[in-house]
């Protein structure tokens, strides 16, 4: 039976002085006002153009992203893939406006492909819908909103970005993931993803949608699809999260008066990412899942559904992912027992890369949960080494 408490196996891949890094950042990141102070004198370190990028690279950088270029990233690719971890290239540049920055995004989308055609242990890539359009066309996509001639035109180019991204992973047979971002553009990002579903995933699947299940009405959502996947005669596929932006959720949705699209309590939205997980698995041959979470329960649980189901742990319909940087006591020990496993490693200029690092450190703030456990497991392993 698998145990997700082996340090030795989970760490197997850091050496020493990675150990003590990824000890001194998690303790530092635990600190509230460290990552809040931190946050403000990083942005102005760049602002006024000082020299922070080495300190920056060689600490939080280095742990959290696979390096500032497809090329650099090779390294820790391979690092992993000696332990049969795959990689999911994220090209983490976000909160992009202009149409030039989503034809370098759609550039860069389309060279991950390429290059995770030549390169091995990378499966799948992935991309953001905001990283394709603009948020407020998405979001008046969203509402039904009348677009204007500009924005019609507007709206075409994102369609043809998605199908552009869509038809070369099928052609280089490299799936490709759809991130889910907020729910006032969501339904429409859903619409595309699924268009995409329908004209890429006919043999199998090549294109995946993301569903949140912090959000109370997916898994109803989830069964609508599966029902379509079987209308349509296509295959579905779907990335498993619980979602990244509750706060957000919550609060919009209360300075704006409509009911939150959020779970009541954790434990509905871990109930409902069960389920999911449930509903995925008895499905099996319809639907390839990947479980995106570092809750070591549902990990745990999928272990169990597999098993229940018949379906062989190195099944190329059911991937387990991490973050690169988090959760190798996951990673490591599901790889180590024959499960597919992919870490998300995201790649970009570092200064570019800037928020989702922080974003990082933000959700560790806090001692109890993730963080506390990623820092009790690295101590635990640092004492069994000083041991040895
Ligand atoms: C490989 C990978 C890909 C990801 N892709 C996406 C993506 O495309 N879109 C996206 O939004 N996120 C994405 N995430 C982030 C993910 O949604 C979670 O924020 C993160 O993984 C933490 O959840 P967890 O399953 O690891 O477990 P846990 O740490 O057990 O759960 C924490 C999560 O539970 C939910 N939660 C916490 N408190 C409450 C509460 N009071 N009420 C209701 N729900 C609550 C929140 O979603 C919170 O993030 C991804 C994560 C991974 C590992």
């Amino acid at each position: 039976m698998i145990s997700f408490n082996d340090t030795e196996i989970a760490f197997s891949s850091k050496r020493d002085s990675d150990l003590k890094r990824a000890y001194y950042l998690f303790k530092l990141v635990a600190s509230p006002s460290f990552v809040k102070t931190g946050k403000s004198l990083i942005n102005l370190a760049f602002k006024l153009h000082l020299p922070v990028k080495s300190a920056i690279r060689s600490t939080v950088f280095n742990h959290f992203c696979g390096g500032e270029t497809l090329e650099e990233s090779k390294k820790v690719i391979g690092q992993l893939l000696k332990y049969n971890v795959k990689s999911i290239l994220d090209y983490s540049v976000e909160g992009k406006e202009t149409e030039a920055d989503f034809n370098r995004s759609l550039k860069q989308a389309l060279t991950t492909i390429q290059f995770a055609s030549k390169t091995k242990g990378i499966p799948f890539t992935v991309f953001k819908p905001t990283a394709m359009g603009r948020f407020e066309l998405l979001e008046k996509v969203n509402q039904k909103e009348e677009l204007t001639e500009a924005e019609k035109e507007e709206w075409n180019k994102v369609i043809t970005r998605f199908d552009k991204v869509c038809a070369m992973a099928h052609e280089y047979g490299i799936p490709v993931m759809v991130d889910a971002e907020e729910s006032w553009i969501q339904d429409a990002a859903d619409e595309l993803v699924l268009d995409m579903m329908r004209k890429y995933n006919k043999e199998r699947v090549i294109v995946y949608n993301t569903l949140q299940m912090y959000r109370h009405d997916r898994l109803a959502y989830m069964k609508e699809l599966f029902t379509e996947s079987e209308k349509g005669n296509f295959f579905l596929g779907l990335k498993i999260v619980r979602g990244a932006y509750m706060e957000k959720e919550r609060d919009r949705a209360k300075e704006m008066g409509y009911d939150s699209p959020i779970q009541k309590n954790k434990l509905a939205t871990d109930r409902d990412y069960n389920l999911a997980l449930e509903f995925a698995t008895e499905n099996f041959e319809q639907i390839a899942l990947c479980a995106g979470t570092h809750n070591e329960e549902s990990a745990m649980y999928l272990t169990e559904l597999m098993d229940k189901y018949n379906i062989r742990v190195d099944h190329p319909q059911v991937y387990f992912s991490q973050l690169y940087g988090m959760s190798d006591h996951i990673s490591f020990n599901l790889s180590k027992h024959g499960y597919n496993v992919v870490k998300y490693v995201p790649y970009g200029p570092i200064r570019e890369v800037m928020p989702y690092l922080i974003r990082r450190a933000e959700e560790n703030t806090s001692v109890s949960g993730q963080t506390g456990r990623e820092l009790s497991l690295i101590m635990e392993e640092m004492k069994r080494r000083r041991k040895r």
